[in-house]
């Protein structure tokens, strides 16, 4: 089996998702996060989401939890999957340990929404083996990998990436570095048009997520999606596409900035566009 030890940095919702996956296609995963009780938080979440799917055949908690190690600090692996934060001099300084410290013909990967690929593989010696692979929330749940080749990333490494993908039951779409990629290119705009409704009162919340249900057979309407995916996250994102394509259509709405600065990011924090308290 190709990479057999992953490491998994980042143990959000996001990371604590592909940390799953991965350890479920039968690899040991090394989960690593800085702030004290994310890995715990993380591997609560994995315990139960786990018991959901083994109802539907999937393996259970017990066979796939062991393969979760929780770790202190950046280590050896085949493989490393960051899944930390949105900002860019948080991922620039992973990718400069992990290149130091995991082997050198190891592949290092960025589940990162919207961050240049080419940036990160430019901090590193071994920028033909950086990669964007780009999983969806919940990712136990999401299809789709979108695999991003930075400037500098080779055929080898695409390959692989795209054999694990699919090895972990996952499609993989591949897209070419620039800003957002192509899913949060198309994804943002619509989230961001959306708050634009909402803040100028052109409908309620619920109202404007039920046109886009039923109207468009979207499973989520765009304010409830943007509360799962995290409103910081959403607006980090449309920074990106802001300065990277140099288009005003692409400024995140004042109303998603003001709700980041009250703390209301959405599901994680119990309050978004919509209350989960
Ligand atoms: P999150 O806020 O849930 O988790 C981020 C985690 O990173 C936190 O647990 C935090 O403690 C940890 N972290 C921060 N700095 C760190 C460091 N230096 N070392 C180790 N851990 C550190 O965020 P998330 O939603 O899981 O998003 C993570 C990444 O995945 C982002 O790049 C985001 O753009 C991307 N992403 C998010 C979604 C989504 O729907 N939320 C979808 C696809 C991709």
């Amino acid at each position: 089996m190709r990479f057999e030890h992953v490491l998994v940095v980042g143990a959000g919702q996001m990371g604590g998702g592909i940390a799953q996956v991965v350890a479920a296609s039968g690899r040991r995963v090394a989960l690593h996060d800085e702030v004290p009780g994310a890995v715990e938080r993380a591997l609560a979440g994995m315990e139960k989401s786990l018991g959901k799917l083994a109802e539907k055949g999937g393996p259970t908690p017990e066979q796939v939890l062991p393969r979760v190690t929780p770790v202190g600090d950046i280590v050896g692996a085949d493989l490393l999957i960051e899944a930390v934060v949105e900002d860019v001099s948080v991922k620039e300084a992973i990718f400069r340990r992990a290149d130091e410290v995991l082997p050198a013909d190891a592949i290092l990967a960025s589940n990162t929404s919207s961050i240049p690929i080419t940036s990160l593989a430019a901090v590193t010696a071994r920028p033909d083996k950086v990669i964007g692979m780009h999983f969806f929330n919940p990712v136990p749940v999401l299809k789709l990998v979108e695999v991003i080749r930075a400037l500098q990333t080779s055929d080898e490494t695409a390959a692989a990436i795209v054999a694990l993908a699919e090895d972990l039951g996952k499609t993989p779409a591949q897209a070419n570095d620039f800003p957002g990629f192509v899913s949060n290119r198309i994804l943002m705009p619509f989230v961001n048009e959306a708050a634009y409704a909402l803040m100028e009162g052109v409908a309620e919340a619920e109202a404007i997520d039920t046109i886009a249900k039923l109207g468009f057979a979207h499973p989520m309407g765009p304010l409830a999606l943007a509360d799962l995916i995290g409103l910081d996250t959403c607006v980090s994102i449309m920074d990106v596409l802001h300065e990277g394509l140099g288009d005003p259509k692409y400024a995140p709405c004042p109303l998603l900035r003001q709700y980041v600065a009250a703390g209301r990011l959405g599901r994680k924090s119990g309050r978004g566009f919509y209350d989960y308290a």
